[in-house]
């Protein structure tokens, strides 16, 4: 269908950053569907060497194929809409969270309400409302699990460049928000790209507590706490443990040091109500967190983003937040869950008493991880319980 743009007294683009404003996003910018080479590269040599870790769908041919050329993914696109919905960032600073470590930090952005839900749901009316402005015509709207390169097309419209950390900053709003796409067959003038002004910057490098950004705008998922905390299904690497601190989904600390954000949080910026943070997720305690059953925590996170993780999931990364915290007190909780029925669980708890050898209660931690190896079927479980006796062991001689 041919597309006609109506005639109305604010310019085309002013009328679409008025609509996507009065759909709570907080900037709207508009990008050609094509991605910058210094982008492609990127991502290719990512994937070669390995970086994506075990997310084999960031690896496919036809899903890395798309993620380069964005025509891929609807037929005809002429331009792309990417819009800023921003979230409050964190009221703790890195040494706040840090002091606290018989609770668990949950990166901002999963404070509130699933984003994608909340996103998908906006750019979905507001994609009706582009019907309106220019005919009926073909869009689609992506928010984060479509192979999508959306931090290049969010760059190459102006809404803000790759920070060394990789997220895009947006020299307003700085790095707290999250990124959502309609992709139109709608002619749509583009923006001029963004600046890239990290400078001589490396803050976030350096702060890094696992060096996971290998080399400036390179981050190496396997060495991520964000992935390993929410996307990485398996037992995490024990060097990887140590540094994970008291932080049980996700990491927010490249972008805690970022002097852009210092800049952004003097600024006012428009809260979604559904993102708002819940207060239960703000360095919530971790023994009530270790005592979820499936149903508790299907009830306590049913609307919330950290469901992707399973309970098995948040679980295991509270076991490792409780070896880390060298506090007696976690000792209970832990023994209580080593016959849970989540290997995941069952080994992060044995590996945390381990760490808490120093610890009262050494006697009765050793008796219940010997007793355990005498009915403990996995074969990675044992290996844990095996290595947190001879743990403690050792701390004895
Ligand atoms: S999220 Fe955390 S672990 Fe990942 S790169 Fe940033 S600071 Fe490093
Ligand atoms: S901390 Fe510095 S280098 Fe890292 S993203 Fe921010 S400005 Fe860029």
């Amino acid at each position: 269908m041919a597309i006609e743009q109506k005639k109305a007294y604010f310019p085309l683009k002013e009328q679409i950053q008025l609509k996507a404003r009065e759909h709570g996003f907080d900037r709207c910018y508009v990008s050609k569907p094509c991605v910058d080479q210094r982008h492609l590269q990127s991502l290719q040599n990512w994937v070669d060497m390995g970086m994506h870790a075990e997310m084999a769908w960031m690896a496919e041919e036809l899903r890395l194929q798309r993620r380069m050329e964005p025509m891929q993914l609807l037929a005809g696109v002429q331009s792309v809409i990417s819009v800023a919905l921003c979230y409050k960032p964190p009221e703790y600073t890195l040494t706040a969270a840090a002091s606290k470590p018989k609770t668990g930090v949950i990166s901002a952005y999963a404070h509130g309400d699933d984003y994608h839900d909340v996103m998908k749901k906006r750019l979905k009316a507001l994609a009706l409302d582009l019907d309106l402005l220019f005919g009926k015509h073909e869009q689609r709207v992506f928010v984060d699990t479509a192979p999508v390169l959306e931090h290049a097309l969010a760059e190459s419209g102006g809404l803000g460049w790759q920070g060394k950390h990789s997220l895009t900053i947006h020299q307003n709003l700085g790095s707290w928000f999250l990124l959502g796409e309609i992709f139109t067959t709608a002619d749509i003038e583009a923006d001029l790209p963004a600046a890239n002004h990290c400078g001589s910057c490396s803050a976030c490098m350096t702060i890094c507590p696992t060096q996971a950004i290998v080399a400036p705008y390179v981050v190496d998922a396997r060495l991520c706490i964000s992935y390993l905390t929410i996307e990485f299904d398996g037992f995490i690497p024990h060097p990887l443990r140590v540094l994970m601190g008291n932080r049980i989904y996700g990491c927010d600390d490249c972008q805690l040091i970022c002097p852009w954000n210092g800049h952004a949080a003097k600024k006012t910026v428009l809260l979604d109500d559904l993102l708002k943070p819940r207060g239960e997720n703000d360095l919530p305690d971790l023994a009530a967190l270790l005592q979820l059953d499936e149903e508790a925590f299907r009830a306590r996170f049913r609307k919330s983003p950290i469901k992707r993780t399973k309970r098995r999931g948040l679980l295991r990364n509270v076991c490792i937040a409780m070896g880390n915290a060298g506090d007696a007190q976690f000792i209970p909780c832990l023994m209580a869950v080593l016959d849970d029925e989540e290997p995941l669980i069952r080994g992060h708890a044995a590996w945390a008493l381990g760490q808490l050898v120093d610890q009262v209660d050494r006697a009765d931690t050793l008796a219940a991880l010997v007793q355990m190896l005498e009915i403990e079927k996995e074969s990675t479980v044992r290996r844990e319980v095996e290595l947190a006796i001879q743990h403690i062991r050792m701390s004895d001689e």
